[in-house]
């Protein structure tokens, strides 16, 4: 098998000009929609079609919608007077009715309709004074011309720039460049879900026959979307396969360690988190290399099931490191740990930059002797000077999603390593697996009991002076509140001036000691100081742009006002609020938006308001808005999918991946025929990057 992509692809890769119909001016436009190569045109598919089936008269038909009618051309009836529309009298089998054209030349009316001629017509029906009438046919065809009218006329999306008649001529001659080529599709598969083949279903989805083959469940569609899914999951299980490779360890603990920290819990563990505890410890058992994600709504209760695994490491002779993105959160990741892991008899200690000198000497010798059991630290941790005695597991909280492409890198560093990742971001299933079908999930979807509910309103911002009257009085009853600026701009520096005027306002009307501000242009130190400040209780209001959204924990700040919140996404919003609602009082948080609020703006912000569900706002958000947005789509890694739907196709996108883990598990080298055919699905759809992944194995 050649290196490179695969000869009877190249037309498919061949520049859009050479499509029939395409000339300079709409290779030109074409890619405004995504469309770069002929093999684009393929997969973008019309979102619905034109009823041109026949019909004896225009009566079977309801006004407002398309009617195609043979007629007899009775009479023409031009203007009697300026402003007043060509009129031309024509017959079908049961009723007379005009044709009416508001412009155009009457010579060339007169050609196409010649009087006593047939002729058919097809256009949009029209009641007006009580009158059947068809202003402006779409189309007006000799009955010998009738055939080159499809019964059902596709409609593509279009751009500036393009027209249907040039969308439905060059996906015809793309879909004339689809060679043969060998199935990739498990053939059991195939014959279950009733799906064509793929040169089948291009044809079908592209001239579709009725309405219902242009819905998400049509057998063609379905196929197309799985072929799409698919080559995503083969490529993440392709890195993960990578992954694996590199050889694990197997680590058991004989349970002592944990058994310790549970007896010493003032709760239990959530069945939630009984669950994850119980998958990640038979996962770091196996010989191969763990490459998990822990993904749970802030509150869920990542903490104890981070320890519980790095017990397992400790149990087993060894030692684990947490890292996490920020000096702050990594303090805070020891507080929380600390106590627990204490209560096991485990030693476990911090390492950040700060750490100089000797201190710093004595902590990596205690590590490299295994004194020290559990690492916590930032990014600190993975420096070449830190020398751990045997270290079993690494656990990344991360707070913006890596790629697959960085995952990779960081899973190079240690060697045999298990590896578990934390997100506090709950993404629908079926985007997490899209986003990280290369690793195995653990979720915790429950809340430990005992919460007190966050109340949720919203408010429009000229009440703003009630809402600073009232955290007045909350400020004197001893409360802490966030005070959230609103991201308008994409620039930080627009950002920090909102911030800055709401901190002087604030500051005026509360008093100068009250209030502090955190914005992501200062100096490391002085956030870090503002913050220190604000956790002491020292300020009573913390103003602030969105870098307070990482895990802060103030556990008596209780008021979250959030300014512009019709700006924020949900799932930004949902993380913004769960920094309140942390401590014994009842939580407050209040959305201000600038009315008024579009319909969907306020659907948005009441989610917020119903649910405090973090996987229920992520579906509802994906659902309004479409899965490149929830994730944002510059960060988020995801590639944009033509003809998936992963909203209503979510079920497709699980059987992708367990397809395709099967295939890697059968055929890890893709040699097999079947493996040779998923290779060239690979190169169809633009997956060079999991080529490569192949090659190395
Ligand atoms: P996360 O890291 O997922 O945001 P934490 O691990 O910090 O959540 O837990 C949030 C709070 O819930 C902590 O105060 C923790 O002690 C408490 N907690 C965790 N698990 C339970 C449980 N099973 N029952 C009661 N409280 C729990
Ligand atoms: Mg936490």
């Amino acid at each position: 098998m050649s290196a490179g992509r695969p000869d009877i692809l190249f037309p498919l890769f061949a520049g859009l000009e050479t499509l029939a119909g395409v000339g300079p001016k709409t290779a030109k436009a074409l890619p405004a929609m995504g469309i770069e190569r002929p093999r684009d045109l393929l997969f973008t598919l019309p979102h619905t079609v034109v009823d041109r089936r026949r019909r004896d008269s225009l009566r079977e038909i309801a006004p407002g919608e398309i009617a195609t009618v043979e007629v007899t051309v009775l009479r023409h009836q031009p203007p009697t007077r300026k402003g007043l529309p060509y009129r031309v009298i024509v017959e079908d089998a049961e009723i007379a009715f005009q044709v009416v054209f508001f412009r155009g030349a009457p010579k060339w009316i007169e050609a196409q309709l010649p009087i006593g001629e047939r002729r058919l017509l097809s256009g949009k029906v029209e009641l007006y004074d009580n009158q059947y009438q068809m202003p402006h046919p779409d189309h007006i065809l000799e009955p010998d011309e009738a055939g080159e009218l499809g019964q059902f006329e596709p409609v593509y999306p279009l751009t500036a720039g393009v027209t249907q008649k040039t969308m439905a001529k060059a996906s015809a001659s793309a879909l004339e460049r689809v060679p043969e080529m060998a199935e990739w599709i498990d053939p059991a598969l195939r014959a279950r879900e009733g799906w064509p083949e793929f040169h089948s279903a291009l044809a079908q989805a592209h001239r579709p026959l009725s309405l219902h083959e242009v819905a998400a469940t049509a057998p063609a569609r379905q196929r197309l979307a799985y072929d799409e899914l698919f080559a995503h999951q083969v490529t993440l299980a392709l890195a993960r396969a990578r992954v694996r490779r590199g050889k694990g360890r197997i680590n058991v603990g004989d349970g002592h360690l944990r058994a310790k920290m549970l007896a010493a819990l003032p709760f239990r563990p959530t069945g939630a988190q009984a669950r994850a505890m119980a998958e990640i410890a038979e996962d770091m058992a196996q010989p191969a290399r763990m490459n998990r994600l822990l993904m749970g709504d802030v509150g869920s209760g990542k903490t104890l099931v981070a320890l519980d695994a790095l017990l397992v490491a400790v149990e087993a002779g060894g030692q684990g490191v947490m890292m996490a993105p920020t000096e702050i959160l990594a303090r805070q990741h020891l507080e929380g740990l600390k106590p627990m892991a204490e209560a096991a008899g485990v030693v476990i200690e911090l390492l950040t930059g700060r750490d100089k000198g000797r201190e710093r000497k004595a902590k990596l010798d205690a590590l490299a002797r295994g004194d020290i059991h559990i690492l916590v630290g930032t990014h600190a941790v993975f420096q070449d000077e830190v020398v751990f005695h045997d270290l079993r597991l690494s656990i990344i909280d991360e707070q913006h999603r890596f790629g697959v492409t960085q995952r990779l890198a960081l899973a190079q560093k240690g060697q045999a390593v298990d590896v578990l990742v934390m997100t506090a971001t709950p993404i629908p299933r079926s985007l997490s697996l899209a986003h990280y079908g290369d690793m195995d999930l653990s979720i915790l979807d429950e809340k430990p009991p005992g919460r007190t509910p966050i109340k949720t309103a919203l408010s429009a911002t000229d009440r703003i002076d009630e809402v600073v009257a009232h955290l007045r009085g909350a400020i004197e009853k001893g409360r802490q509140a966030y005070w959230v600026c609103p991201l308008v701009e994409e620039s930080e520096l627009v950002d920090m001036m909102a911030a800055e005027e709401r901190f002087k306002h604030l500051r005026a009307v509360l008093g100068e000691g009250h209030v502090g501000l955190v914005h992501g242009q200062m100096p490391p130190e002085d956030k870090d100081r503002t913050m220190a400040q604000f956790a002491a209780g020292e300020i009573a209001v913390l103003v602030a742009t969105t870098v307070i959204e990482v895990g802060v924990n103030v556990p008596n700040a209780s008021i979250m006002v959030i300014e512009r919140a019709e700006h924020f996404g949900l799932a930004q919003l949902h993380q913004l609020r769960g920094r309140v609602g942390r401590g014994d009082v009842a939580s407050t948080c209040l959305l201000l938006y600038q009315p008024p609020l579009t319909e969907t703006g306020r659907r948005r912000l009441e989610i917020l308001r119903e649910t405090e569900d973090g996987f229920r706002i992520a579906e509802e958000d994906l659902a309004m808005r479409g899965a490149g947005d929830v994730l944002g789509t510059a960060q988020s890694g995801l590639p944009r999918f033509r003809v998936a739907d992963l909203e209503r196709q979510s079920a497709l996108m699980a059987l992708a991946q367990s397809d395709a883990r099967k295939l890697m598990h059968d055929d890890p080298t893709l040699s097999s025929d079947r493996g040779q055919a998923v290779r060239v699905l690979l190169w169809l759809m633009g997956k060079d990057e999991a080529i490569r992944l192949i090659s190395v194995g």
